[in-house]
């Protein structure tokens, strides 16, 4: 038998999370994000079950055209634009839709052969991250200038929040922005998943979800989603492989920085920080063991872990572990860990099978 440890995908959940972005944001289109192979979720596992969406937005153009290759016609967007100018060939064998964030991107665009499609551009507005995209004051003067190329067939605004959850960022762009709109009189995208649940008045044409979609919090903190009927997408599970009686004063795994105070019965579980799971959660994160939550004890070691079974006396070898999912959310573990769910998602390591249902 193999190395019990596996990841659930599960279709229905992601499909429902999808209709529960629909009704949050009904007037806008949605862009699916599925970067980074779908937050770790592989996008062969989850592309079919997103059919409904109204396109898909990543990173790579690898992954842009194993999306057409799997049929996908309608938009795909790429998030950073393109990374040589070379890359035009395929976005327009493609027909991908591409951001735009700097002045060599446009000049390549100007100077590159007549393509067969003009392309649609996402121009990217500097919010204030500092990451990419033109200023507000030069958008209107960039926006003009590439409307008048021949390769190009339309431009939407695009922006990008650092900090959702301050309101007044959110106002002060709003209102450079809603200047903008009217002034070019063109479509726009603002929203990511933290604006689609709590700023309403962003989110204008297009909206670009992520980890909603997967179930999870963009604050890093469930409770912040536990109204919205959002489902995990994805289970890690494993099973105890072996068990240990403990005297007062034992100690446990590497370090040796967890003594027990009192005989304690612990269970061993396949599953380390190779496969995944944060190396840095400590003592008392929590784990669900034959359906009855515990907790993690001591540090996590390459392959393994180890779990109280004080309070789940009848675990026993092969007792089915919850690392995250359903019971134990990934915002919890993340929370414990001192990252965010979205880290935990991406970090799902290659030697994880993943059983999609
Ligand atoms: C990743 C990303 C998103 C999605 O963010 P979530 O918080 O997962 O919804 C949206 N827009 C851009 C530009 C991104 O890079």
């Amino acid at each position: 038998m193999s190395r019990p440890i596996i990841a659930t995908i599960n279709q229905k959940a992601l499909k429902h999370n999808l209709s529960v972005v629909k009704n949050l944001s009904p007037k806008s289109k949605i862009w699916s994000v599925v970067k980074a192979n779908a937050y770790g979720h592989g996008i062969n596992n989850i592309c079919f079950s997103l059919s409904d969406t109204d396109g898909f937005a990543l990173l790579s153009i690898d992954e842009a055209i194993l999306l057409r290759e799997l049929g996908w016609k309608k938009p795909i967007l790429l998030l950073e634009g393109f990374f040589h100018p070379n890359d035009l060939y395929l976005i327009d064998r493609y027909c991908l839709t591409t951001t735009i964030h700097s002045q060599w991107q446009i000049t390549a665009l100007e100077n590159f052969l007549p393509l067969n499609n003009p392309i649609r551009i996402y121009l990217k507005i500097n919010s204030g991250m500092n990451r990419l995209g033109f200023d507000f004051k030069s958008i209107q003067k960039i926006w003009k200038k590439l409307i008048s190329l021949k390769n190009v067939y339309d431009v939407t605004l695009m922006m990008h929040f650092g900090n959702a959850g301050n309101r007044n960022e959110i106002i002060h762009s709003f209102k450079n922005i809603q200047k903008l709109i009217i002034g070019l009189n063109c479509s726009c995208s603002i929203s990511n998943s933290a604006c689609v649940l709590w700023h309403p008045e962003v989110h204008y044409d297009w909206v670009r979800v992520g980890i909603l979609l997967y179930g999870a919090s963009p604050s890093g903190n469930w409770v912040d989603i536990s109204n919205t009927n959002l489902q995990p997408v994805m289970t890690l599970s494993s099973k105890i492989i072996a068990i240990q009686k403990l005297k007062i004063g034992d100690s446990i795994g590497y370090g040796c920085n967890y003594q027990t105070q009192k005989p304690k019965l612990i269970g061993i579980v396949a599953c380390g920080y190779a496969d995944g799971y944060p190396r840095h959660a400590p003592t008392g994160t929590p784990l669900l063991v034959d359906n009855k939550i515990t907790q993690l004890l001591g540090t996590v070691s390459m392959d393994m872990m180890t779990v109280d079974l004080t309070y789940c006396p009848q675990a026993d070898i092969g007792s089915n572990v919850e690392l995250w999912g359903n019971h134990i959310k990934i915002d919890q573990v993340a929370k414990s860990a001192g990252t965010i769910g979205y880290e935990l998602m991406c970090s799902l390591t290659s030697r994880v099978p993943i059983r999609v249902i």
